[in-house]
């Protein structure tokens, strides 16, 4: 028997010629499972890491790693060098104007948290409203909900089509309620994969005065994000699902609006001067930076981002987007086989119900073949109960997926299809 790590990874012919070196870069991906190859579709829910950010984290801890922004030590500087190194390279990722306009977090949850916290603690009263839509992962649902109770604003949701494409009249009449004191979308559906029109809705919104975030968690990783063009108030992203490591995440926001937040934790590193009587507050992007953060896993989403920029993030997802028609047109031949999301406009991951077959059994058979789906209601409860469904199984792809490990789901598929039969 062989090591894990003598398995060869799976052949990648007629894909971009690259692949079979992409795959190489993540050891994770030359497993057995079950004694089959792994074949890992579950990126949406978390992507794996390449040996760049693996190397990044273990350097950290291995060489210079020491708490940062207050040792006069040699250690402390090159642990906060690196630090602050992550923070631009993320600036420039997402063409931000400035470093002090990104913030870390532990995720797109925290981020949207901080946002609904600070941000609309001071200036939500009974009777304002928030748009969100019917398409939303929990974590931009949930901190609403509670700022909602917290203050007497109502939260309004914006419908959208049995594709999965929102209603732009349905958006736009919901703005003009006169009410609307923030709008929030996700950029990418997890659930459906649609890609929201994110500038013309961001465009409706500013048009009324109406500051915009936008869930970024699923677009970052498949699609060029540039904050300033899209002109988006807040915007909010994690680590994991962009090959980076987990508990790290972003948050963007301009400069004027984040500088007329209050803090969103007290503690160490967010202030310039503590008495009894008062506490002056740091600069950002500190003031909303307290405790010690995720140092070494903010070190690695930095890595993250120039392995993605070193393999280009258009060929990313050019690719994606080959796999996702492929994918698409050989589920569709399995009778039986329903996929929820076909929005026109549309990211790497099918969704889908089989007749007949509970998602969780398709997962837990498909794992007996290696094949890692996610099987659930996706942290999208609403989304289900718009189709009349419990849950989907999905698959969704990343940089290293390739046409044979769709045609190995395709397979597994019709197996499972048989048995349920
Ligand atoms: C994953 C995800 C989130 C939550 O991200 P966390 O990393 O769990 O905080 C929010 N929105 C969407 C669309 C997601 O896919």
């Amino acid at each position: 028997m062989s090591a894990p790590s003598a398995l060869s990874p799976l052949p990648a012919k007629s894909y971009e010629p690259d692949l079979a070196r992409i795959r190489l870069e993540f050891p994770i991906l030359g497993q057995k499972i079950h004694g089959k190859h792994l074949v890992y579709l579950d990126n949406a829910a978390s992507v794996q890491k390449p040996r760049d950010v693996i190397k990044a984290v273990s350097d950290c801890y291995s060489h210079y790693y020491a708490n940062i922004h207050r040792g006069v030590h040699l250690l402390s500087e090159r642990s906060t060098t690196a630090y602050e190194n992550a923070r631009e390279t993320v600036r420039a990722f997402i063409n931000a104007a400035s470093g002090q306009e990104i913030i870390f977090t532990r995720g797109t949850t925290e981020s949207i948290n901080l946002v609904a916290s600070s941000f609309g603690g001071s200036r939500f009263q009974s009777g304002d409203e928030i748009l969100i839509t019917g398409m939303e992962h929990h974590s931009n649902i949930v901190p609403w909900q509670l700022l909602c109770e917290r203050t007497g604003a109502t939260l309004k949701v914006a419908p959208f089509t049995d594709a999965g494409e929102l209603l732009l009249d349905e958006y736009e009449r919901l703005l003009d309620s006169g009410r609307v004191k923030l709008a929030a979308f996700v950029h990418i559906s997890n659930a459906l994969g649609t890609i929201n029109p994110a500038k013309t809705l961001i465009e409706l919104a500013h048009a009324r005065n109406i500051p915009v975030l936008v869930d970024g968690a699923q677009a970052v990783a498949h699609l060029p994000v540039d904050v300033q063009a899209l002109d988006c108030d807040f915007y909010a992203f994690s680590s994991h699902k962009i090959y980076g490591p987990s508990g790290v995440g972003v948050l963007y926001g301009k400069q004027a609006l984040l500088e007329a937040m209050p803090p969103y934790q007290g503690g160490g590193d967010m202030i310039r001067l503590v008495t009894f009587e008062k506490t002056e507050y740091a600069d950002l992007p500190n003031k909303f930076e307290a405790g010690t953060p995720n140092i070494a896993g903010v070190i690695g989403l930095g890595a993250a981002l120039d392995w993605l920029n070193s393999v280009g993030l258009e060929t990313v997802a050019a690719h994606e987007h080959a796999l996702l028609n492929y994918a698409t047109a050989k589920l569709a031949e399995i009778p039986g086989l329903n996929i929820m999301g076909t929005a026109r406009d549309k990211a790497a991951l099918v969704a889908f119900t089989l007749r007949g077959a509970h998602p969780h059994d398709i997962g837990t058979i498909l794992d007996r073949e290696g094949i890692a789906i996610r099987a659930g209601h996706h942290c999208a409860q609403p989304v289900m109960q718009r189709y009349g469904v419990p849950a989907t199984a999905r698959a969704s792809f990343a940089a290293y997926n390739s046409r044979e490990e769709v045609d190995y789901l395709v397979d597994a598929l019709w197996k499972v299809k048989e048995l349920f039969e």
